[in-house]
């Protein structure tokens, strides 16, 4: 093989380089290049499409596409060509059975020399390990969700969810042993059970940093498995249930959450429209209202001459209630639309604030 000086083709007379006595190109007309066994065997997983390649899981899109990376895994070509640009066709004979075509294309001297060469394929559906672990709710670790208050609001578990999903699926991509294998609605809160210690942790940390709290992490001894202790872990994670605009009942009163951070709130009072901080310890014993769902639009009736106190119709029942003018509330007059928040059958001004 190679070439030397003083050799030439035997078939079309071609200063080499040569394969045995003829040129590449001459050799690939004349003998088959491509080598392809009669059967190609492939690993398939029915659930992800993954394919065994030795002792690993590959993942693939679908079933054709597992079958085509064992095909162009079984081509060889023998030396001294140059690489060609390989395709290949698929015939699905049966359902587990394809016949794929395969093309090479070698450039020699600028010219496109093609050669093919056929195989059986025949597919073994066997689940791969991550699956067969799903689907038997395998989990190491679980991701507890919950709140400083009562109940978690909807809005902020979707988007923690999200986050977490995101989070998982992006994991996936370099290990694709990462997955969820259950999410459970629990009392306040939601429970998730991830298949990796390891990544729970990141992603609780995660979610910490984002809302500003601490992480609680608990081990628990649950076995023994081939002499070693078998543990689950649990990830606590605590989010602050109050944004910024809701209203919270506590013993001072009815506030508005102007700012929240993991320890502190600061917080308007309703009746005085005057800022000050609460504890977020305290908050499990308030009431929390999402701003949605507590502000109207309210007619002002009547306003006292020297603006301490205005009249309002409830726009809940159609009652006029008197209130009185906080401090910095911009002039109103009679007639006019204001923002009132409806909290317990009481109405109060909505701070000109927003
Ligand atoms: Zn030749
Ligand atoms: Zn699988």
């Amino acid at each position: 093989m190679g070439r030397k000086t003083d050799e030439f083709c035997v078939q079309c007379g071609c200063p080499g380089p040569l394969i045995g006595p003829v040129c590449s190109a001459c050799y690939i007309e004349m003998e088959q290049p491509l080598k392809l066994p009669e059967y190609v065997d492939v690993e398939h997983c029915p659930v992800c499409h993954a394919r065994k390649r030795k002792a690993t899981w590959i993942d693939f899109e679908d079933m054709d596409q597992a079958v085509e990376d064992a095909v162009m895994e079984a081509v060889s070509i023998v030396q001294g060509l140059p690489d060609p640009v390989l395709s290949i066709g698929l015939r699905q004979q049966d359902k587990l059975v394809y016949v794929a075509d395969v093309e090479a294309i070698f450039i020699i001297d600028d010219a496109e020399v093609a050669a093919r060469a056929e195989t059986t394929v025949r597919v073994k559906q066997n689940v791969c390990g991550r699956c067969s672990r799903a689907a038997g709710n395998y989990y190491e670790a679980i991701l507890q969700i919950r709140t400083s208050a009562r109940d978690l609001d909807p809005e902020t578990m979707k988007k923690t969810q999200e986050i977490i999903q995101k989070h998982i699926a992006q994991r996936q991509t370099m290990d694709r042993n990462v997955f969820i294998s259950k999410i459970e609605q629990v009392k306040g809160g939601t429970d998730f059970y991830v298949s990796s210690v390891g990544e729970t942790r990141v992603l609780a940390n995660k979610l910490a940093d984002r809302n500003a709290v601490k992480v609680h992490e608990s081990p628990k001894l649950v076995g023994r498995q081939d002499g070693r202790n078998i543990y689950r872990v649990t990830f606590l994670v605590r989010l602050p249930n109050v944004t910024i605009g809701d209203f919270l009942m506590i013993k001072q009163g009815p506030v508005m959450v102007m700012v929240a951070t993991s320890r502190k709130l600061k917080v308007m009072g309703l009746l005085d429209h005057r800022v000050f901080s609460i504890e977020n310890e305290t908050l499990p014993d308030s009431k929390v209202f999402h701003k949605d769902e507590h502000i109207h639009e309210a007619v002002v009736v009547s306003v006292e001459p020297d603006g301490s106190e205005l009249e309002l119709m409830d726009p809940v029942g159609y009652q006029s209630r008197t209130l009185r003018i906080p401090k910095e509330y911009p002039e109103v007059e009679a007639g006019q639309t204001v923002k009132a928040v409806r909290i317990e059958d009481e109405l109060y001004l909505l701070p000109w604030v927003r």
